[in-house]
């Protein structure tokens, strides 16, 4: 087996297989080797079949509104087999003192909502006031100086639908730097966002994608024709004369050019050997996803699904009301719910057993959600995967990878949690780092758009 490529890549989730995809587009004669751990590629990205329910272990899609994974769509054909949910059709609900209520859809939908009293409403124009600090902050103390604490049941909501995370733990400027850019460019977020909307085209809300057969389909097609070694742990890292040596439990690599593709928990005992990081670790919310299939009696509310703030202390984060979004998830007569437990706060559910589990997720959908009978179909997935929690010490770690790739030109890291946690950040960043290898010299930096939605 030949053992020096142009380009190593460690790990083939979606940076992995986008990173590679996207080198031998755009130079197509550079050999691109991909080392996995796992007997699969896909990482978090994996589907669960049964009884005619089809279901997801982890991300359940990725918004259509990204130009690289649209790319990555086109290139490989992907784009007529996708499925897409578009959120301006689809409600989706916030738990409201032991109610589902509907998110405001449009901006002035807010001055209706029963989701905040009227000087809720009216604090939140105290923004156009509030001077931005310079410092970094958590998103809830961000969130109640510059809106009211009357918005922190909905950051919250939103925060859990994105990281399962805790909002007055995670960082503002390393959740939402391109909000936080706006705030401090215009002097206030509703003043940017206005001025942004005056200049945007296109103001309808992006879409979610899928496929017929679950989102592993990307990963089935993205791997076809990639040169990956299965089973073979990358365990140390070392540079000398212009050339990375990879050392695997199987064999030894090396490579003028390396790309880490990891999770930040996996690349940071690989990159300590290069120097030592600010931290060992950073925080993971693990989420456990309760699939159940009911008959067409159960009276799911129309829309993707909803959320639950912790001041709701219910025992489920929230659900998806997966077979609204993609009909062909159930079979006939059926509909698909995902219900999820656990997260940064509630680690403490994860332990216990699936029956326990089934039985409290059930008596809490019951009271928000007309289910006239059990479910017919049950299973609880266990991902082993988590979500890295972009927490206050984020922007140090950030500062070091910088630092470490200004040392060593020939690295590249990208992977869950260093360019954000969405696919779409990881597709991204995925073309960035391609980018800059066939280039031969990095971008500097680049503007971080806003997000439109951020669950
Ligand atoms: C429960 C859950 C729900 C999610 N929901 C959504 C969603 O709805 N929408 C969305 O956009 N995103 C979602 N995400 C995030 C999305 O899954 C990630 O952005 C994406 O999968 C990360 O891809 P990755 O390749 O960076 O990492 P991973 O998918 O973790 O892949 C890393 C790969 O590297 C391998 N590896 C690790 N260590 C080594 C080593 N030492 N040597 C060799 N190989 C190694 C692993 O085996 C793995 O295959 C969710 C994530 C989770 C966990």
């Amino acid at each position: 087996m030949k053992q020096e490529y142009d380009i190593i890549i460690i790990g083939s989730g979606i940076s992995g297989l986008a990173a590679a995809h996207f080198l031998k587009k755009l130079k197509a004669d550079v050999s691109v080797l991909l080392l996995e751990k796992g007997d699969r590629a896909g990482g978090a990205i994996k589907s669960f079949r049964q009884n005619g329910f089809l279901a997801e272990w982890g991300p359940h899609g990725f918004l259509d509104n990204v130009p690289e994974s649209r790319e990555i769509l086109h290139d490989t054909g992907l784009d007529k087999e996708a499925q897409q949910a578009p959120l301006g059709d689809f409600y989706r609900y916030v738990c409201h003192q032991g109610k589902l209520v509907a998110l405001p859809q449009k901006p002035q939908k807010l001055l209706t909502t029963p989701l905040l009293t009227i000087s809720e409403k009216l604090r939140l124009l105290g923004d156009f006031r509030i001077k931005p600090l310079k410092e970094d902050q958590n998103i809830g103390r961000w969130a109640a100086r510059r809106f009211g604490r009357g918005v922190l049941p909905l950051v919250d909501a939103a925060l859990t639908g994105t990281f399962a995370g805790d909002y007055q733990r995670l960082s503002i400027d390393a959740v939402m730097p391109g909000l936080r850019r706006l705030e401090i460019e215009h002097g206030s977020v509703l003043r940017g966002l206005k001025r942004k909307a005056k200049n945007k085209k296109n103001k309808a809300l992006p879409a979610m994608n899928n496929f017929p057969q679950g989102l592993e389909r990307l990963v089935e097609v993205l791997q076809k024709d990639k040169k990956i070694i299965f089973n073979c742990p990358v365990e140390q890292l070392a540079y000398h004369d212009n050339k990375w040596r990879i050392t695997t439990e199987r064999k030894n690599f090396s490579t003028p050019k390396l790309v880490m593709a990891l999770p930040v928990n996996g690349a940071l005992p690989l990159l300590a050997q290069l120097e030592t990081p600010p931290l060992i670790a950073i925080p993971l919310a693990r989420i456990f996803n309760v699939v159940m299939g009911f008959t067409d009696r159960a009276e799911i509310p129309y829309g993707f699904g909803y959320l639950a703030p912790e001041k709701e202390n219910r025992f489920t984060l929230g659900a998806m009301f997966s077979s609204h979004m993609f009909p062909d998830r159930a079979p006939q007569g059926h509909v698909l719910l995902e219900a999820l437990v656990g997260g940064r706060r509630h680690p403490e559910k994860l332990k216990l057993d699936d029956e326990e589990i089934v039985s409290r997720v059930y008596d809490d959908l019951r009271q928000l959600i007309k289910l006239p009978e059990p479910p017919v179909f049950v299973k609880v997935l266990r991902p082993e995967s988590g979500i890295p929690q972009l927490e206050m010490d984020h922007p140090r770690l950030l500062a070091w990878r910088q630092r470490l790739e200004e040392k060593y030109p020939d690295l590249y890291i990208s992977g869950f949690g260093w360019d954000g946690i969405s696919i779409n950040d990881m597709t991204k960043s995925a073309r960035r780092k391609a980018e800059a290898i066939v280039a031969g010299k990095r971008k500097t930096t680049e503007k971080v758009p806003v997000k439109p939605v951020y669950f």
